[in-house]
């Protein structure tokens, strides 16, 4: 099949392989839109079953991260990497560099940072080859550095948003949480939702994860088997994509749906499904822009941490934007997310102000 074939193609831009036997580097770094800015998103290290299953992510995380970036109301367009782990390869510094120089070989067209798979020190590895990167610590008070901590802020306060138009109920405290995945934005979730007195129920496929968190604060596991359907209040899907599809949505017992996870939603209709059972969905890429947002300011060296933190705040009003507009139309809280993103991306104007 050509990729222009793939069903989630979707009128990418461009779509570029990168294969370097000598370091092991197999590559694909999809350019969904330019038409806001440069084409920004993580990068992902997975071991991936087959190699078409890579293709398929990093396309739906490209045109997700079209969506994220003009809803947020940045100066990206949409675009994603993926590097395809090898289970004999390490992610050596060698196979790191020649992601940099694939990176700065599209001239700037693509912004790369961290996502699963990638931490900081990598991404310092990375800039060592190109200026096309973000997400690396920065000296005072300027904006960058890792970006989960402030994308589990974002989706911690979407959670609240989500809570308050879901349950009537001003905060978290006494509520049960089930968060899938503790790794980077996870932990800081946790934390969050801890201190703000949630009673948190988690699961994790690496021990060594879950182990981090439970010795931090008060958990209880779950197994990943089970966590989707947990009896609690909030579900926040914090690991990978395609939980929510039409096998577990009429399991799940959460009526808050609300998480960092990219691509919860298996297909569309996903959305119409989770209507149906009154169970409130946070889209996705709305809720856990807090990263990306991180990353534009220090990529555009523009403000401080605390214009950072500004910025994040403004997640729950988007949320409250479509949960009632939802709530008024019976449509998908996912539809209209999508609709307002198109309606942006094709104004050409990354400002979100008009629906504050
Ligand atoms: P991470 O790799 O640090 O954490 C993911 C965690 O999920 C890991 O601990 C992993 O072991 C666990 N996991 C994987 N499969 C699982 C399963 N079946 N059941 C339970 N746990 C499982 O990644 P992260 O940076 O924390 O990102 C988490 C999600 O949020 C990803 O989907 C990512 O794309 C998305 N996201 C992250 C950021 C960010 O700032 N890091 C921003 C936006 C979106």
């Amino acid at each position: 099949m050509s990729v222009f074939d793939h069903p989630e193609f979707d009128h990418h831009e461009a779509v570029h392989f990168f294969d370097h036997p000598a370091s092991g580097l197999r590559a694909i770094i999809a350019v969904h839109s330019t038409a806001l800015g440069p084409a920004a998103g993580g990068c992902r290290y997975w071991q991936y079953d087959v190699s078409g299953d890579a293709l398929t992510d990093v396309l739906r995380l490209s045109r997700g991260m079209t969506f994220k970036n003009a809803v947020a109301g940045l100066p990206f367009g949409g675009g994603k990497a993926v590097i395809l782990k090898e289970p004999s390869a390490s992610k050596s510094p060698e196979l790191l560099r020649a992601y940099g120089r694939a990176v700065e070989s599209l001239g700037g067209l693509y912004v790369t940072a961290e996502d699963v798979g990638m931490s900081v020190e990598d991404m310092r590895v990375v800039q060592s080859e190109t200026r096309y990167v973000s997400g690396l610590p920065q000296s005072g008070s300027a904006a960058g550095g890792d970006p989960s901590p402030w994308t589990a802020l974002g989706v911690y306060l979407g959670i609240e948003a989500a809570v308050r138009a879901r349950l009537g109920r001003d905060t978290v405290g006494g509520l049960k949480v089930a968060v899938q995945g503790v790794g980077h934005v996870g932990f800081h979730l946790c934390k969050l939702l801890y201190e703000a007195g949630a009673e948190l129920f988690v699961a994790d496929v690496s021990r060594e994860n879950l182990k981090k968190v439970a010795a931090a604060i008060p958990v209880t596991e779950v197994t990943p088997r089970d966590i989707l359907f947990a009896d609690v209040d909030v579900l926040s899907p914090c690991a990978l994509g395609n939980v929510l599809n039409s096998e577990t949505i009429p399991r799940l017992k959460a009526t808050v749906i609300a998480g960092a996870a990219n691509n919860q939603l298996s297909v569309e209709d996903d959305g119409d499904r989770l209507v149906e059972r009154n169970i409130l969905y946070a889209p996705d890429y709305v809720i856990n822009a807090g990263g990306i947002i991180s990353v534009a300011r220090e990529f555009f060296e523009e403000g401080s941490e605390e214009e950072v933190r500004a910025d994040v705040n403004r997640i729950p009003e988007r949320l409250d934007t479509i949960f009632r507009e939802s709530a008024d139309s019976g449509r998908a809280t996912n539809r209209i997310a999508d609709d307002l993103a198109r309606r942006l991306v094709a104004a050409g104007r990354p400002d979100t102000r008009q629906i504050a």
